[in-house]
């Protein structure tokens, strides 16, 4: 059985190299023709604005169908995809899908804004606003539509380059938003220096407002949010509490469980839109 001989080949290899990396090297080969292969598909999250209780958006995440191992996370295969530079085309992919994706809603009616996720990868290959601008021009979709999220951990690296880039995307008029904020290494500086239109709070942050210590953070950190401008969307709202405590401090975006999970277009088109399939299929 192929199962069993792929155990042992596992067992051989595992003396010298270890299962961890026998398993990303498996990855990062089956990686290669995932593309092609159409393994990948994208999820939608929603994004909710709980003062006027309506959708705000989307946030769209990547998932690969792995043929033999099933759905594997991006944690697990993003950072490989980046070692490899197979992150550009996929982006580019993923740019596409989201903006025609993104058409088709907007002829449903409402206005639905959809974030992509950048690696940093994608400013070093000096592509990234005109791969933005293609796809945008592809789909025919207005440019405030789309949003684009970055980590502050990626403008470690060549932030005069990063920022340059990011005006001239922000300059097709495309959203830019600074995604698991108050995590690791954040520098209220850059807040200054960056061209950003979102603020969104990392999962760890939002979830954990269970002292006032937390609560003056999170409250200076709305408060710095509204004078500068900026959206401010907390990520990972799981249950009620994490609702009360947001909205009594004044943060009414919301992303998490709560509201849905990643879910596949159908599944969004019949809650969101009210579409069934064959409706679909005529827009
Ligand atoms: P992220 O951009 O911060 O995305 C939010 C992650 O939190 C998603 O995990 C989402 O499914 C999860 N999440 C949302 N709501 C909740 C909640 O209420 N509770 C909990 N526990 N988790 C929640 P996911 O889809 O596994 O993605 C993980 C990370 O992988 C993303 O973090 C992002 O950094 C990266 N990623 C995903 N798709 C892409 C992509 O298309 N391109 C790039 N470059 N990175 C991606
Ligand atoms: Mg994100
Ligand atoms: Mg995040
Ligand atoms: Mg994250």
């Amino acid at each position: 059985r192929a199962k069993k001989s792929g155990k042992n080949r596992y067992c051989l290899y595992n003396d010298a190299l270890g299962l961890e990396e026998v398993r990303k090297m498996e990855l990062e080969k089956d990686l290669q023709s995932a593309l092609e292969n159409n393994q990948f598909y994208i999820v939608y999250q929603p994004k909710w604005n709980v003062k006027t209780n309506r959708l705000y958006g989307f946030e769209a995440l990547l998932r690969w169908e792995h043929p033999r191992l099933g759905v594997i996370s991006p944690a697990e295969f993003i950072p490989i995809t980046e070692e490899t530079g197979l992150i550009v085309p996929i982006t580019k992919w993923i740019l596409e899908k989201v903006c025609h994706q993104c058409i088709t809603w907007q002829t449903q009616g409402e206005l639905q804004p959809v974030s992509v996720n950048l690696s940093n990868r994608l400013f070093q290959s000096g592509r990234l606003k005109d791969m933005v601008q293609n796809a945008l021009e592809k789909a025919n979709l207005k440019p405030h539509l789309l949003e684009l999220e970055i980590t502050e951990s990626m403008v470690f690296y060549d932030v005069e380059d990063i920022i340059l880039q990011l005006d001239s995307i922000r300059a097709l008029g495309v959203r830019i938003s600074m995604d698991d904020f108050g995590t690791g290494y954040s520098s209220i500086g850059l807040l200054d220096r960056m061209p950003i239109d979102t603020l969104k709070l990392d999962r760890l942050f939002t979830n954990d407002l269970d002292t006032p210590r937390k609560r003056a953070i999170m409250n200076a950190i709305i408060v710095m949010a509204d004078d500068l401008q900026l959206d401010l969307i907390a990520e990972g709202v799981e249950n009620e509490e994490h609702i009360e405590s947001l909205t009594q401090l004044g943060c009414y975006l919301v992303q998490g469980y709560f509201y849905g999970k990643p879910m596949k277009v159908g599944e969004i088109n019949k809650l969101f839109f009210n579409l069934n399939d064959k409706q679909l299929r005529t827009v």
